[in-house]
C-alpha cells in the first residue's frame, strides 16, 4: 500500500482535480489523502473570525462568495448530469451547514467543524469525478479513524486500530480517498492537525500501515536548499535524512507540516516529495540514509518570542534551570532554542498564549526581558563534531547581521541563530551566497 497526499494547489481547480486522475489511477493499492482546494481553509478561517466578531452579515457574504466559487468549479468538473447533480447536492449541504452557524452564538468547537468542510468537499468532489470516469474508489471518512489525545498528540493506537477496521470493510478495493487535516479529539469532537496538517495525516496513515512509501505531492519539485518564497535562486535537494527533514519542517520549510516527519521516521517509511505540476521531476526522497559532512539547506521560522531570564541571586544556584523549565512545562509551552550563561538563560517560544502567566511566575525569582518579532534561522546539515569550520562558515556569512542567540551542538543536524525578523531576508540571501554559491 502506498499513501499519496495532494495539497491545496493539486486540487485547486477543476482542471487540477481532473489531472489528478493520471497520478492515482494505476492498479497499485493506495490511499489518497486530499487537502481542501487552495484558498478554502483561509476563507473558512475568515468566516469563523467574522462569526466570532458577531459580524454575521460579513460572514454571510463570505459564505455566499465561497459557495459561488464551488458552484462554478462543479460546472467545469463534471460533464454528466448525474455527477453534476450529486456535486450540487453536496455543495448545498455543506454550505447550509456552514450557514447554520450564523444563527446563534459561535464557539471554538463550531469553528473546528467549519474548518473541516474544505477537506470534506474536495474529497467527495474528486470521488464523484472518479466515479463519472469509471474509476472505482472508496471514500474513507478520516473522522472514523484519525484522532488526537488530550495533549493534541496523535493517538497512534486508536488510528492504527480504527484505520485497519475501516479498510477491512472494503477487501479487494484498491483506491481509497480520504480527508487530510481533519480528525477527532479526545472528546470525540471534530478537530484538526493544525494548518498544513494534511501532510501529517499522510505520514500518520503511512506509519499506521507501515506502508511502502508516502508521497507528498505539491506545487514544487521537492525540498529546496533555501526558502523559495524569499530567495530567488534555489535548487532541489534530492536526498534528505529523516533528521534533516524534521529540522527543516519544524524550522519553517512550509513544504512539510512541522511535525509530520516523525511518524514516518519511527516506522522507517520513505517519504517522497513530488511536484503535481511536473510529475516527471525527481523531487526529494527522505529516508534513514544520513549523508555525512554537508550543509544541506536553510529554513526560517517567524513569530518567535525570546525570553531572557536572569536569576536575581548572585550565582546560578543548582535547581534554577529546573525551576525555570517547570514553569514552561506547566503551561504546556515548548521551548525551541536555549542559551545559558552563569546567571542567565535565554529561551525562545513560538506560542505566546500563556506568556503573561509564565512571566508572572518567572518574576517571582528572576528578572525577565521579552523580545517579540524574532526569527530563527536554521542551517541544517550533517555536522559531525570532529569536522571543523561549519560554525565559522555560517557565522561568517552573517557577519553584518546582529545576532541575538546562537545554538550549535545540540544535534549534529542544526545550527540555529536568532535574529530580529527585519533581518530575515538579508540573512537568507547572505547564507545562500556564502554556503551554496547562489
Ligand atoms: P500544499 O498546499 O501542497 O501543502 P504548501 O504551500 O503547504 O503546499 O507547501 C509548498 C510550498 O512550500 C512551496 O510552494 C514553497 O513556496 C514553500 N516552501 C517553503 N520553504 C520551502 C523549501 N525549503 N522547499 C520547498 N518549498 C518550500
Ligand atoms: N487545508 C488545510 C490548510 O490549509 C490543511 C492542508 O492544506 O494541509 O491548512
Ligand atoms: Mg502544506
Amino acid at each position: 500500500m502506498k499513501v499519496l497526499k495532494f495539497g491545496g494547489t493539486s486540487v485547486g481547480s477543476a482542471e487540477r482535480m481532473k489531472s489528478l486522475v493520471a497520478l492515482i489511477k494505476s492498479n497499485e493499492p493506495k490511499i489518497v489523502v486530499l487537502s481542501a482546494m487552495s484558498g478554502t481553509t483561509n476563507a473558512l478561517v475568515e468566516i469563523a473570525n467574522a462569526l466570532y466578531a458577531r459580524k454575521n452579515d460579513k460572514a454571510k457574504k463570505l459564505i455566499n462568495a465561497l459557495e459561488k466559487k464551488y458552484e462554478s468549479v462543479l460546472k467545469e468538473l463534471y460533464s454528466k448530469e448525474t455527477s453534476l447533480n450529486k456535486g450540487k447536492e453536496l455543495v448545498k449541504n455543506h454550505f447550509e451547514f456552514i450557514r447554520s452557524f450564523t444563527l446563534d452564538m459561535f464557539t471554538a468547537n463550531e469553528e473546528k467543524a467549519i474548518l473541516a468542510q474544505g477537506e470534506l468537499l474536495s474529497t467527495a468532489m474528486e470521488h464523484f469525478y472518479l466515479e463519472e470516469n469509471g474509476i472505482e474508489s472508496v471514500l474513507l471518512p478520516a473522522l472514523n479513524f484519525m484522532r488526537i489525545d488530550e495533549n493534541d498528540e496523535p493517538d497512534m493506537k486508536y488510528i492504527e486500530e480504527n484505520l485497519k477496521t475501516e479498510l477491512k470493510k472494503y477487501s479487494g478495493k484498491k483506491l481509497f480517498i480520504t480527508q487530510g487535516y481533519i480528525c477527532r479529539n479526545a472528546f470525540g469532537e471534530i478537530d484538526n492537525l493544525k494548518r498544513g496538517g494534511s501532510d501529517y495525516t499522510a505520514t500518520l496513515i503511512g506509519a499506521a500501515l507501515i506502508s511502502e512509501e508516502i508521497q507528498i505531492w505539491t506545487d514544487i519539485d521537492g525540498m529546496r536548499n533555501n526558502d523559495p518564497r524569499i530567495v530567488e535562486k534555489t535548487f532541489p535537494v534530492t536526498e534528505l535524512s529523516y533528521d534533516e527533514a524534521a529540522e527543516l519542517a519544524y524550522f519553517g520549510a512550509k513544504i512539510l507540516h512541522p511535525t509530520c516527519v516523525l511518524p514516518a521516521q519511527k516506522k522507517k517509511v520513505p517519504v517522497r516529495l513530488l511536484n503535481a505540476l511536473q510529475p516527471q521531476a525527481k523531487g526529494t526522497v527522505i529516508t534513514e540514509k544520513t549523508p555525512t559532512d554537508r550543509i544541506t539547506a536553510v529554513a526560517a521560522k517567524d513569530g518567535i518570542i525570546a525570553i531572557k531570564i536572569k536569576s536575581t541571586r548572585m550565582l546560578l544556584a543548582y535547581g534554577f534551570l529546573r525551576s525555570v523549565f517547570e514553569i514552561f512545562e506547566r503551561y504546556k509551552t515548548s521551548i525551541d532554542m536555549i542559551t545559558t550563561s552563569e546567571v542567565a538563560v535565554s529561551v525562545t517560544i513560538d506560542n505566546d498564549s500563556r506568556l503573561d502567566a509564565i512571566v508572572k511566575e518567572l518574576k517571582e525569582f528572576c528578572s525577565v526581558e521579552i523580545d517579540k518579532n524574532q526569527t530563527i534561522v536554521c542551517v541544517v546539515g550533517s555536522f559531525s563534531a570532529d569536522k571543523q569550520g561549519y560554525a565559522l562558515r555560517i557565522l561568517d556569512s552573517m557577519k553584518n547581521i546582529p545576532i541575538r542567540m546562537i545554538s550549535y551542538g545540540g544535534s549534529e543536524n542544526n545550527v540555529s541563530v536568532l535574529i530580529d525578523a527585519k533581518y530575515k531576508k538579508e540573512t537568507l540571501v547572505a547564507l545562500n551566497k556564502q554556503l551554496f554559491n547562489l
